[in-house]
């Protein structure tokens, strides 16, 4: 039996390998590099605030598909006329969420729970029960402002994933040099298997709970997978609803639909600096975009607008794989019909899959497509040393937070892949946030031009001195200076963005010290 003392004592911690400490390895070797002050390295180790929280949903009663099998029992079931076929919701598993009224007025022939629509199929009726969420906020450093990250909306989330995600934001609002931390957060769910009203109520809720955590100088959400702008205007509306001051409250998300507040050019941002990174890059060696061939993983927010900025400069986009297929044409594939196929009402999963302007092959297959550039733009930890130890392609841009692994890294380091690290690619999507909130707190509106304008200078300016870090050549341009950053030795690009970052961040805390 155990003893007293040991009852409901937690067990000593192990040192375990996660997706935070697998993350935190190039934090460390940056911070030994430079030498980080010894307490500024314990406040970054960790963040500073982990929410774990649940959001509760009362759902919607749902046809379930029945398979062929199933349905033979029901034969002779007759059908049911829907008089009011928008109450029917397609979701992307095949189920049917019943909304509103809408078997009201209809001849509705039930046999055993069970009826027939005019599609053939034969459906069992599931009434909606109440289900519950878990949520999450980590808010990991506020030395140089609000926290700022997206909400992610995905099965596969976790405590440890969020504090990984939410440290990314705080190297990569310091390396764009908005005065913002880093957050990050979301629900453990599938937003493909829930109606639009059940995702309404969840989001609703889920700002209910967060409301005290957060706000428009404290803690700053985005869209991050499986959100986007519609979730932000639900978000916003809970945030300011009956509050006085609420037009004074719009900066409280970031990414909202420009009609409502959101900025010109937010929504390609992301993709959009990804572009002007890789413009850079080839400038740097007397290239440029025009002509090269790329591969890419994640067809969403970052992939597509990317791939459509890259194919209009004169790129050809070789083959893409998302959550559901792969696809390949060795002539080009045509990615603004891509982007309209992938956006098409009726292709309720929003995938390249079946696609007609190209062929299907294996997801395997991607990586061993030869081409000048691999752009990742989906989740985390894809390209594993295996994968690295494939690639056919001359430069990883990663569109995607954290989808090389740290193996994968050294791979790519000792085969001689370029590559241009999460922090710098992608923070494209805060920088124009950060845009947007300024434009919130002015209640002024910036062009897409003056928007873009802006953009390619912040990118180009601190991509320029993540080079110059990497190869040891401190110097001051017009456009930017690399002489405070430079450590007096060679380092590779991503150990070279985090010392940006770290550097940055340090001042902070030497200058204005620890508050007690
Ligand atoms: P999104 O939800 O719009 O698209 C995600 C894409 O990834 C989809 O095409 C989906 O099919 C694909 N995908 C999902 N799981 C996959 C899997 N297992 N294998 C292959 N493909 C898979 O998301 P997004 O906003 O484009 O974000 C993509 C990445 O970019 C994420 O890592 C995100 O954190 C990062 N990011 C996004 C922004 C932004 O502004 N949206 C900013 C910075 C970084």
């Amino acid at each position: 039996m155990a003893s007293e003392e040991n009852f409901m004592r937690a067990p000593a911690p192990s040192p375990k390998r996660t997706i935070y400490t697998e993350a935190m390895e190039i934090f460390h070797r940056a911070a030994d590099l430079i030498g980080l002050d010894k307490r500024v390295r314990l406040e970054l180790e960790e963040p500073d605030y982990e929410h774990i929280f649940y959001v509760t949903a009362k759902l919607k009663d749902r046809l379930v598909p029945l398979a062929p099998e199933e349905a033979k029992a029901f034969s002779d079931l007759s059908v049911t006329q829907v008089r009011n076929p928008d109450g029917l919701e397609r979701l992307a598993d095949g189920k049917i969420i019943l909304n509103g009224r809408a078997l009201l007025g209809s001849d509705v022939n039930i046999r055993r729970g069970h009826l027939r629509l005019p599609d053939g199929g034969v459906y069992q009726l599931v009434p909606g029960e109440s289900q519950r969420f878990k949520a999450y906020r980590v808010q990991h450093n506020q030395a140089r402002g609000p926290y700022k990250g997206g909400i992610r909306y995905h099965r596969e989330v976790s405590l440890d994933l969020f504090k990984a995600l939410a440290a990314e934001m705080t190297w990569k609002t310091a390396i764009s040099e908005v005065p913002f931390g880093g957050g990050k957060g979301g629900i453990q769910i599938d937003p493909r298997q829930y109606g639009r009203e059940e995702l309404e109520n969840i989001t609703l809720r889920f700002m209910y709970k967060l409301k005290s955590m957060i706000g428009p100088n404290i803690d700053i959400p985005a869209p991050d997978v499986g959100t986007n702008g519609d979730i932000m205007a639900l978000m916003y509306r809970q945030y300011s609803d009956g509050e006085r001051e609420r037009h004074n409250m719009r900066g409280i998300v970031t990414g909202k639909d420009v009609r409502i507040g959101g900025s010109e050019g937010r929504v390609k941002a992301t993709g959009q600096g990804v572009v002007y990174c890789i413009e850079d890059y080839y400038a740097d060696r007397g290239e440029t975009v025009k002509g090269k061939t790329f591969t890419m993983q994640g067809f969403g927010n970052v992939g597509s607008h990317g791939a459509s900025i890259l194919s209009t400069l004169g790129a050809r986009l070789l083959a893409v794989n998302d959550a559901d297929g792969t696809i390949y044409n060795g002539d080009g594939i045509d990615v603004q019909a891509l982007m309209a196929y992938v956006s098409d009402p009726k292709n309720l999963k929003r995938t390249v899959a079946g696609f007609p302007g190209a062929q299907k092959i294996e997801k395997k297959d991607l990586w061993d497509i030869q081409a000048d550039m691999l752009i990742p733009a989906a989740l985390g930890g894809e390209i594993t040393a295996d994968i690295a130890e494939r690639l056919k392609v001359k430069l990883i841009a990663e569109g995607a937070n954290g989808p090389t692994t740290p193996e994968a890294d050294r791979v790519l380091q000792k085969r001689g892949i370029d590559l241009i690290p999460d922090i710098i690619a992608n923070a494209g999507g805060v920088t124009v946030s950060y845009y947007e909130w300024i434009q919130n707190k002015r209640m002024e509106r910036w062009s897409e031009a003056e928007v873009d304008q802006r953009l390619e200078k912040a990118m180009k300016r601190n991509y320029r001195i993540i080079r110059d870090i990497s190869r040891n050549q401190p110097r001051k341009t017009e456009m930017h200076d690399s002489r405070p950053y430079c450590i007096g030795k060679t380092v590779d690009p991503r150990c070279a963005a985090m010392i940006l970052a770290l550097k940055r961040i340090e001042a902070h805390y030497l200058l204005e010290g620890f508050s007690q």
